[in-house]
């Protein structure tokens, strides 16, 4: 299985081969914020699985575990397409509504479910 992300001008793409790892909604106030939506949604693979094309500005962030996260967004339209976080060294994380096909990835866990707006609910809770 080989899919594609970009951001929305396209200059800043990811082609991902074989099945990601996992897939996490993510419910903290941080991701709110990135995403200026209610979750984020990251689909970790490792990081030989992914090939990135394009420039990208970085932003880091300190998590509250005190290891930092690596946010990659396109400097011309500002989508974050993808992140590296300190505390799964091998992994990166590709945001879920960047793919071509994002109805074919489904979220398998949820975290930081204590920030979790109300109105928010999965089918595997
Ligand atoms: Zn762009
Ligand atoms: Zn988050």
């Amino acid at each position: 299985m080989r899919r594609s992300a970009s951001c929305s001008c396209g200059e800043l793409s990811i082609v991902a081969e074989g099945e990601p790892v996992k897939i996490s909604a993510c419910h903290c106030r941080a991701c709110q914020r990135r995403t200026g939506s209610a979750f984020g949604v990251a689909v970790f693979f490792n990081k030989e699985q992914v090939e990135i094309s394009g420039v990208s500005s970085g932003y880091v962030r300190s998590g509250d575990s005190g290891q930092s996260i690596e946010f990659h967004f396109c400097p011309t339209c500002g989508s974050t397409v993808f992140w590296k976080p300190e505390f799964r060294k091998g992994l990166v994380a590709v945001a879920l509504g960047c793919f071509s096909e994002p109805a074919t990835l489904v979220p398998t866990q949820g975290v930081y479910e204590e920030t979790r707006l109300g109105w928010v609910s999965f089918d595997f809770d």
